[in-house]
């Protein structure tokens, strides 16, 4: 399958599949009436952002976990090894998308054993908080917990809205989690990563749709509408990491040579 590339200069990124899964429909939207007869699934992409610019390549997400972990393959669709990465700027802590810090089912290695990790400072906040974590809707405590230890030493803490590198913004999109963070790339901005804040195609025509996998409803549905409109008025080429990729820009520029 053809890779998507985006120009964002001075930043150039690929949409990279880390694996795809179905997903029930009643898990997807619970609220919404369940058809008669079997219950119908969705496939779903998890995908992630490899982003260079300069010396920097940053992961946006680290996709599934597995053995070995499915980032190792994505990378090495585009001639990459993990031990090249400089940077992993995690939009939120679920599993789907912190995949690449975990060890293998088999025991094995994490795919990225010491390099930086950027995430919300509300997102570790709520993370090394215990009863917090067992609040949070669905499954999401024991890869947390998992994780913790193996990045804590190397977590760097991002305010609601930061620019890590020249050309990367984050800002906090609260509602699937705590602390979820969407991820501009461009100076100005081109492209807008909202991983998780809109999980599903049929959330970009109605941002009121939320998804089961929301730990908030109310603040989920608040923020998809609000960073929606602004992305449409931005005229920013929107990514998900659930979302069909978008196709390819084709303006050719060098990375780092905008
Ligand atoms: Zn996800």
């Amino acid at each position: 399958m053809e890779l998507v590339v985006l120009h964002a200069p001075p930043w150039q990124a690929w949409v990279v599949d880390s694996g795809t899964a179905p997903y029930a429909l009643s898990a997807l939207y619970p609220d919404e009436p369940r058809p008669p007869g079997p219950e119908p699934t969705l496939p779903l992409p998890h995908q992630l952002l490899v982003a260079t610019s300069g010396d920097h390549l940053v992961l946006v997400d680290t996709g599934l976990p597995g053995s070995p972990p499915p980032v190792v393959a994505a990378l090495r669709r585009l001639g990459r090894t993990p031990s090249e990465v400089t940077a992993v700027v995690l939009t939120h802590l679920h599993p789907d998308h912190l995949g690449g810090l975990l060890p293998g089912d088999d025991g094995g290695p994490p795919a990225l054993p010491d390099v930086p990790v950027l995430l919300s400072d509300r997102e570790w906040a709520w993370a090394t908080d215990d009863d917090a974590l067992e609040r949070h809707r669905g499954r999401v405590a024991d890869a947390v917990r998992a994780v913790r230890p193996l990045i804590a030493d190397r977590v760097e803490l991002l305010p609601d809205d930061a620019t890590p590198y020249a050309g990367l913004r984050t800002r906090l999109a609260p509602g699937h989690t705590p602390g979820h963070l969407v991820v501009d790339l461009g100076e100005p901005p081109v492209v807008r990563y909202v991983a998780d804040l809109v999980a599903e195609r049929r959330q970009l025509s109605e941002p009121a749709l939320r998804s089961g996998f929301d730990a908030d409803d109310h603040e989920a549905r608040l923020t998809g509408e609000r960073v929606l409109d602004e992305t449409a008025a931005l005229g920013l080429r929107l990514v998900g990491a659930h979302l069909p990729p978008p196709p390819s820009s084709t303006r050719s520029v060098s990375p780092g040579h905008p």
